[in-house]
């Protein structure tokens, strides 16, 4: 184990390598971690010290959570990063710092697998999965957590003293609520995970090891369309989005597209276009006429001939490929919303107004994930993600550079998020149009009584009816609410 103190050069860099350079931690000492045992370690030493702990994986957490002032111990587990079977579960194994990289090329170059795990390849499994995890082929294969088998898990006892816990789905497994805990619940909730098993819920401990995960598509085509913010009225931006939601209502359980992925990026009018990019199994005959018919229903009426680039690809080199824009800028806010019904016109019209702001020339967005299919396959309760339902996710984001400008962004993005969410108390308050928010895209703004007026709690805005398990759960395992943060789960 390295422990590393202010005094050291490898300090800084260490506190200042999560993805948001909103947030530079201050701990007093940073331990990279290569073991369970060594969390352990450091737990123990950390809840006898009474110093609050923080834990770092793949770092890219958008929300002030491992950098908050009050962390005083942050374990980073970085060099954990490994990905392989592992013949006790019959089970893949993949370790916090794993990027969805390694997990991609290790699960597909040594057995022809995957998960349907997000399109960042930068992103860590440490919180990415424990968030719930969606992604390019998530409406085919469902989200991450659907897949997990089990967790391993250092946890503090009510004496204080660290143990390391593997629970599973198995029916008969005792620490069976732990393993449920992290199929949604959020990171840095219960416990430092320093592994997770992987194993789809229809393969057995008899399967093949190749038979465990699915199968990726063998290649990809890639498409790309844009439109000009020049071309855009209000009428024709308002056509296309609706074109879009109302297209994922019809087809949301369509088979013929369970592998369609697609975004659309509602830019700011300082980027200049509206975009949408769509992934689809290019493996499939009738890829090209399928991906035509959605690009037509989407730009139809709108009187416009948007700019289309197609691109062929091995599934794997562009799954590694995809590169996450933000423009150079590393300052940033997100939000979140799902989706279970196309927006009303007057709702387009707001976004369209914040967009369209004349006085905001920053880098903002609000990107409409594809969503649905596999993912509404299951039980909102048999997992801790309860958001079953949905037919996309909205993420609101905003991005920039200068710490002098943090105000002028940041009230950007709330004033648009409060104005879109405005009849149900600036929050997308779960009701026939919504659906609630995605922990794995933390905003501790819901927890703020000056932008959530809606009087639903955070916690049922992110878990719903899951929520009051989940306090059971961290009663459990977690009695001396050693692993809290500004969005944790709360002792009941
Ligand atoms: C560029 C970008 C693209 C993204 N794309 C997607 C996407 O396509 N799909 C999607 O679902 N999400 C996406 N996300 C969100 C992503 O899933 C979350 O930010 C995720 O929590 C990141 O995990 P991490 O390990 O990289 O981050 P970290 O910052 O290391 O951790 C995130 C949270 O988990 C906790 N945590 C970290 N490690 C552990 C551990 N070992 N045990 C317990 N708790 C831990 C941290 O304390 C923190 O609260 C994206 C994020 C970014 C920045």
């Amino acid at each position: 184990m390295t422990t590393v103190g202010a005094d050291d050069a490898r300090y800084h860099e260490l506190v200042a390598r999560g993805f948001n350079g909103r947030f530079t931690g201050a701990p007093d000492q940073v331990h990279v971690v290569h073991s369970a045992a060594q969390v352990a370690q450091v737990l123990t030493a950390a809840v006898r010290a009474g110093k609050r702990v923080g834990v770092r994986s793949g770092g890219h957490c958008f929300e002030n959570i491992a950098d908050h002032r009050d962390v005083k111990v942050l374990i980073d587990t970085s060099p954990m990063r490994a990905v392989h079977f592992d013949r006790e579960h019959r089970a893949f194994a993949v370790e916090p710092a794993a990027t969805l990289a390694d997990v991609y090329r290790t699960l597909y170059y040594d057995h022809g697998v995957t998960l349907p795990a997000g399109v960042c390849p930068q992103v860590g499994a440490g919180g990415h999965v424990a968030g719930g995890g969606y992604g390019p082929l998530t409406r085919r294969d469902g989200t991450v957590v659907d897949h997990l088998y089990g967790v391993e898990v250092v946890v503090v006892d009510a004496s204080g003293q660290a143990k390391v816990v593997t629970a599973t789905r198995e029916p008969d497994d005792p620490q069976r609520e732990l393993w449920w805990a992290h199929t949604g619940g959020g990171g840095g909730n219960f416990g430092i995970v320093t592994r997770y098993l992987f194993r789809s819920p229809g393969a057995t401990r008899r399967s093949e090891p190749e038979a465990l995960l699915p199968k990726p598509p063998t290649r990809l085509r890639t498409t790309f369309v844009t439109w000009a913010w020049a071309d855009l009225d209000l009428a024709r931006f308002t056509r296309i989005v609706r074109n879009y939601s109302r297209w994922f209502e019809a087809h949301h359980a369509d088979p013929r597209y369970g592998s369609l992925y697609s975004t659309l990026h509602l830019n700011t009018h300082a980027i200049g276009a509206v975009s949408m990019e769509i992934r689809f199994d290019g493996g499939r005959p009738d890829a090209v006429d399928l991906i035509d018919r959605f690009v037509a229903a989407v730009n139809e009426g709108s009187g416009l001939t948007p700019a289309i680039e197609y691109q062929d690809d091995l599934w794997l080199q562009a799954t590694l490929g995809a590169r996450f824009d933000t423009g150079g800028y590393d300052r940033h806010k997100s939000k979140s919303a799902y989706l279970r019904r196309t927006w009303t016109a007057e709702r387009i019209a707001i976004v369209h107004r914040h967009l369209t702001d004349p006085s905001f020339e920053g880098w903002g967005a609000v990107d409409l994930y594809s969503y649905g299919g596999r993912a509404n396959a299951v039980p909102p309760a048999a997992t801790a993600l309860p958001q079953r339902d949905s037919i996309l996710k909205a993420w609101f984001s905003v991005t920039w550079m200068d710490p002098a400008t943090d105000d002028l962004h940041l009230r950007w993005i709330r004033e648009l998020y409060r104005d879109v969410f405005g009849d149900t108390g600036g929050v997308p308050v779960p009701n026939a149009d919504h659906d609630g928010c995605y922990i794995n895209y933390p905003d501790t703004d819901v927890a703020d009584p000056a932008w959530n007026t809606s009087g639903v709690p955070w916690t049922t805005l992110y878990y719903k009816d899951n929520y009051p398990r989940l306090q059971r759960v961290k009663a459990a395992w977690d009695p001396r609410d050693v692993f809290h943060h500004p969005l944790s789960v709360r002792l009941p």
